[in-house]
């Protein structure tokens, strides 16, 4: 199970293994230190598509979503977690059009416009992101130590394990092929250890 927490300067997305919690990472975003941190569990809030079940928009340009029920719209606030918080009940005669939702939002709640120059920072950090995963050669090879046999029905590494341990400079495909869950967690920590050990 991944988890996932936010750069401490830029807010941008990480990703990592329960084992590396406490860990200080240079933000893939960013490139400051920042540590990996379990985030606090969202309020036990019930979902409002739970309550309502009706149709939902949603507009890349708002951190919101717009209910349509019957005989009304409701807008609701995208919070950490998946939760929404009910904002305003709008008459549908006010809504009519996207820009006409837009132009009502901009008077009323202008925090939840994203602005343009948010959507491109967040844009170009993921771009950085694939960028990073996607690079054979991010990081130059680690040394492949002596490796605890695969135990009795250990299920096959996952493919996010396989991906990290590239990312990390392990190049053995061979090895990687026939890697079991447990030990791709053992070379994780092995690899980020050695990595940790660079330099120093
Ligand atoms: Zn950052």
């Amino acid at each position: 199970m991944w988890i996932k927490c936010e750069c401490q300067h830029c807010g941008g997305h990480l990703e990592f293994g329960r084992e590396h919690v406490g860990v200080v990472v240079d933000c893939p975003h960013c490139g400051q230190p920042t540590p990996l941190i379990v985030p606090p569990p969202p309020p036990q809030v019930p979902r409002i598509t739970e309550i309502f079940g009706q149709r939902v928009k949603m507009y890349p340009q708002i951190q919101g979503y717009l209910l349509e029920l019957r005989d009304r719209c409701l807008l609701t606030e995208r919070v950490p977690g998946g939760v929404m918080k009910e904002l305003a009940e709008l008459a549908p005669a006010s809504v009519g059009s996207r820009e006409a939702l837009l132009a009502l939002i901009q008077q009323r709640w202008p925090r939840l416009l994203l602005s343009e120059d948010y959507r491109k920072r967040k844009r170009s950090g993921e771009r950085q992101m694939r960028r990073i995963r996607g690079e054979g050669e991010f990081a130059p090879p680690v040394p492949v130590p002596e490796i605890p046999a695969r135990g009795m029905g250990e299920a096959d590494a996952t493919p996010k394990q396989l991906r990290f341990l590239r990312n990390l400079g392990v190049r053995d495909e061979a090895l990687l092929g026939r890697l079991g869950k447990a030990q791709a967690g053992f070379l994780i920590d092995y690899a980020l250890a050695y990595r940790a050990g660079e330099g120093m």
